[in-house]
């Protein structure tokens, strides 16, 4: 795919009447310029920069009509999904972090035994990691990045951003208006996945990368070989779990706009559905229902090649003897209806693979604990949902399934909360993004240790034979951890303390 975007920023596209600079000497100057600029940055207090994200809140915000029309321009999603699933989130991103990103940056006073080690403190803090590279997918294209950029910003990093080639314009945006309040400490860098493979090459500090499993790997492979700190939130098969007592009109309105929520194309998207068999034959007709009744909220595939992944799943289940639950594969030039196959194998692609459109597969299991095997049967790992009138059966259920998160009652919509993490195992990648975890991982820890004892150290030349003494009696204190073994403890550095002195 080749990009459409022309703009004045530093990290945009050549327009064709500059001089020709390179894929990688464009990265190299973007990240330049960022880390230039994230001293001065790291250097403000967390209220001038909470101060300033305000200002960003509020300008982005302001203009939240273009932002939401830009959105739904780029992705095709209806407008309505382009404020419900990525503006609105914004303003909840900027408020929460403001208010309690401070807080979690404190630095924290370091815990040393002062009976052993009088005299000695310890400070840690939270220190920025300097230039964070943000590689971000163009199915959610503001509300993803925002989710590393603001916290990353509050913690005093610079930023570049790689938004997809396929949402430039959005990406761009969200960057020239963050720098209308912040200046160059935030940048972009626009073009194909050859700019983000320039972009690890430009030797960040840290990456941040969301999209698909296989390009994950590479990138994690390029930052390891570099020494790059590295985060992944990667693909996902996510399993609806209907149990046998579930409210079942809810769960057919729940998981038809689970599976067809920004038409599928979302990582913690429902693409498998495991029903109890007491409850397939009234649960299935009011999915199939529910699917339909949607169908017209449901847009076409941002791209060609992702309805072409889409229909091969169908063509290649149908051909292994699937049937087709609801819809049928359209015509090129109108849209893929709602999709639901039943009776497909397990080594299927539909099944195995994710599939990143409006579809999903049925399977039938015999109990809760056929449903979680079902659930369980996948190489990824984002999300799950269970669905029963039974709080304590959906979280003991929750417990047994493989996945970085599970709801009971309802799907992904913690995406949008940014206090709780998202986060995967397997293939759905190992990063964390939102809440005070994904904070952390924005920062480094520093370690500040002051003495303000004058004695020279036991542990110091010369060892002989009473350093020995000194090192058992530290294991007998640890295997006993009893105060006669403390005591023993400091006796033998007393008398160690003794020697060095008369030893000066
Ligand atoms: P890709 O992996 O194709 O692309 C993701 C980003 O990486 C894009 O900006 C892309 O650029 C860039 N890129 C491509 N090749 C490289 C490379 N070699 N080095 C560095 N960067 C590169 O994913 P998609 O855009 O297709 O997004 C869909 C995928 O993202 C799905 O698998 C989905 O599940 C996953 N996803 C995961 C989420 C999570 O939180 N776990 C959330 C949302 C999506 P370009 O687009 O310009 O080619």
């Amino acid at each position: 795919m080749s990009t459409n975007s022309s703009s004045s920023l530093a990290g945009h596209s050549h327009s064709g009447t500059e001089p020709a600079i390179s894929q990688g000497d464009r990265a190299k100057a973007v990240v330049a310029a960022v880390r230039l600029a994230q001293p001065a940055w790291a250097a403000l207090t967390v209220a001038e920069r909470v101060a300033k994200l305000r200002q960003a809140q509020q300008n982005i915000l302001s203009k939240s009509t273009e932002l939401a029309e830009l959105i739904s321009r780029e992705t095709h999603k209806p407008l309505a999904e382009a404020y419900s699933s990525e503006v609105v989130g914004v303003g909840d991103l900027f408020g929460y972090w403001c208010k309690h990103g401070p807080a979690q940056l404190q630095p924290r006073k370091g815990l040393i035994p002062t009976l052993e080690m009088p005299k000695k403190q310890a400070w840690i803090d939270r220190l920025p990691r300097g230039v964070v590279a943000c590689i971000s997918p163009w199915n959610y294209p503001v509300a993803l990045p925002m989710r590393t950029l603001v916290p990353a910003l509050l913690a005093g990093n610079g930023v570049v951003l790689k938004p997809s080639e396929v949402t430039p314009q959005t990406g761009v945006w969200l960057v020239e208006q963050l720098q209308l309040v912040l200046g160059p400490v935030v940048s972009v860098l626009t073009g194909d996945g050859s700019a983000g493979a320039a972009l690890v090459e430009a030797l960040p500090d840290m990456v941040v990368f969301t999209g698909s499993t296989r390009t994950g790997r590479r990138v994690a492979v390029a930052c390891a070989e570099r020494g790059i700190a590295c985060e992944l939130e990667l693909g996902g098969k996510d399993c609806a779990l209907v149990l046998q007592d579930a409210d079942l009109d809810r769960a057919a309105a729940g998981i038809a706009w689970g599976i067809l929520t920004n038409a599928g194309q979302n990582c913690a998207g429902i693409e498998r559905v495991a029903v109890h068999k007491a409850v397939e034959g009234v649960f299935v007709p009011k999915l199939v229902a529910a699917l339909q009744r949607a169908a017209a909220d449901v847009p076409e595939l941002v791209t060609a090649a992702q309805r072409a992944v889409v229909e091969g799943h169908v063509r290649d289940a149908l051909a292994r003897g699937a049937t087709l639950l609801a819809g049928s594969v359209t015509p090129p030039g109108r849209p893929l209806p709602p999709l639901l196959l039943g009776d497909v194998p397990s080594d299927a692609p539909a099944w195995t693979d994710e599939s990143f459109g409006p579809i999903a597969v049925l399977a039938v299991g015999q109990d809760d604990h056929d449903l979680v095997r079902l659930a369980n049967d996948s190489r990824y790992g984002l999300g799950a949902s269970v669905w029963t009138r039974d709080l304590g059966r959906g979280k003991q259920v929750a417990a047994q399934l493989r996945c970085g998160m599970v709801w009971v009652n309802n799907h992904s919509f913690s995406a949008a909360v940014p206090d709780l993490p998202w986060v995967g195992v397997g293939d759905s990648g190992t990063g964390v993004t939102n809440s005070p975890e994904a904070l952390m991982h924005l920062t480094r820890p520093h370690l500040l240790l002051v003495d303000g004892t004058s004695d020279v150290e036991a542990w110091w030349y010369p060892y002989g034979e009473r350093m020995t003494e000194l090192m058992r009696a530290v294991i007998a204190r640890q295997l006993s951890n009893g105060i006669g073994a403390t005591l023993k403890t400091l006796g033998a550095l007393k008398a160690r303390m003794a020697e060095l002195r008369s030893s000066k």
